[in-house]
């Protein structure tokens, strides 16, 4: 059983607020929620020499834990969610891939249904309006144009939780279906594309606001072709999505995208798949087959990175040892930024009164120790 931490103040820690860090800081936890202030006699529960920040919010993730947001049934998708908890994401946003659009306006009906209960974040769709020539691991036969009645199915069949859809926005319809996502408050993100610099300034004028997974799926960045990149690193309405798993991107290329976008601009997710936080092994991703080896997953057929194992944990600890960022720009990539693309900061993204009692207690190797959701413990932290 986790314990319920009614009333508890967590003290003696680093704390990292929006306005930087404090040492010897305090988090005082009511109920679910974070508090301004403890009554006298409020348990304190000491974490010297640990870290506090905020929950982590992923919002592009496909499964973890052994089970596969697009294809398993809602119990195995409760289990990848809580295998993600465990890693610290205390928000998630379910990623399908490519499948028929009937399948996928039956799961988003199905993950809907987790969305309202609270399990989940939203649902992004990840194909089929993607680009055959950067299908990544997508399968081919099943891709559309985004035409935007088509893409109005995948909107509607989600009832108001369809909160990302990833375009090709170059292809037919592209553009009108980023105008009518924006209109419906959905992020069109641009990616899986093999749009031009140019192309990719028509999406951003109008509305698309995210970059799936920056650099991947997507032409490179040349001098005389800068291609979608240099448009989405350099409009201040775009927030890029990175995989910092070390696989996905050079060290290099995320410093580049670090820099040039600013930390107010960098969301880190983790495009996971099955085999987060599960191991090695053959796994399905949709119709396709997946061969993980040493933590990379990639098609049988073909070779494709198909996905990642990456944890948000894993992610927070390489960009501060590896990459060197500092843990303040870390954790707006990684909580404050991708809450509030999803329209929810109020709620959730930092460590302030009345928010949720959404953290994280890492140690001073940056490894995780204790996750905190709503109040209560989902990882206790031991012998603090
Ligand atoms: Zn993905």
């Amino acid at each position: 059983m986790a314990a319920r931490a009614t009333a508890t103040v967590l003290a003696g820690a680093r704390v990292v607020l929006p306005t930087g860090v404090v040492e010897n800081g305090r988090v005082v936890v009511e109920g679910t929620r974070i508090a301004g202030a403890a009554d006298p006699g409020t348990p304190v529960r000491d974490l010297s020499g640990h870290w506090i920040v905020p929950g982590f919010v992923d919002i592009h993730n496909h499964g973890g834990g052994g089970a596969s947001f697009t294809s398993g049934t809602a119990e195995d998708v409760l289990k990848g969610v809580d295998t993600h908890r465990r890693h610290g994401t205390t928000t998630l946003v379910a990623s399908t891939v490519t499948a028929s659009m009937d399948f996928l306006t039956r799961r988003a009906g199905m993950l809907s249904e987790l969305v309202e209960q609270g399990d989940l974040a939203g649902i992004h769709f990840e194909g089929p309006f993607i680009s055959p020539c950067r299908k990544g691991a997508h399968s081919e036969a099943l891709l559309l144009d985004p035409e935007p009645a088509e893409v109005r199915r995948l909107v509607d069949a989600a009832r108001g939780t369809a909160r990302m859809i990833t375009l090709a926005t170059e292809l037919p319809g592209g553009i009108d279906s980023v105008r009518m996502l924006a209109e419906h408050g959905v992020i069109a993100a641009v990616g899986h594309t093999d749009a031009s610099y140019e192309q990719t300034v028509e999406a951003i004028e109008a509305g698309a606001t995210v970059a799936t997974h920056l650099f991947n799926a997507m032409p490179g960045l040349a001098h005389r072709a800068p291609g979608p990149i240099a448009a989405l690193l350099e409009d201040e309405r775009v927030t890029v999505e990175l995989i910092n798993d070390g696989v996905h991107l050079h060290p290099a290329a995320l410093e580049l995208a670090f820099h040039s976008a600013g930390a107010g601009r960098v969301a880190f997710i983790t495009d996971a798949m099955d085999a987060a936080g599960f191991g090695d092994g053959r796994y399905e991703l949709g119709p396709l087959e997946v061969e993980v080896k040493d933590g990379v997953a990639r098609l049988v057929e073909g070779g494709s990175i198909a996905g990642s194992t990456l944890t948000l944990d894993t992610a927070f600890r390489r960009a501060v040892t590896v990459d060197r960022l500092p843990v303040e720009d870390v954790v707006r990539a990684i909580s404050a930024n991708p809450a509030r693309l999803l329209g929810a900061y109020d709620r959730i993204g930092s460590l302030e009164p009345a928010k949720d009692a959404d953290l994280v207690v890492l140690d001073s190797d940056f490894v995780l120790q204790g996750v905190m959701r709503r109040g209560e413990w989902i990882v206790e932290p031991k012998g603090a």
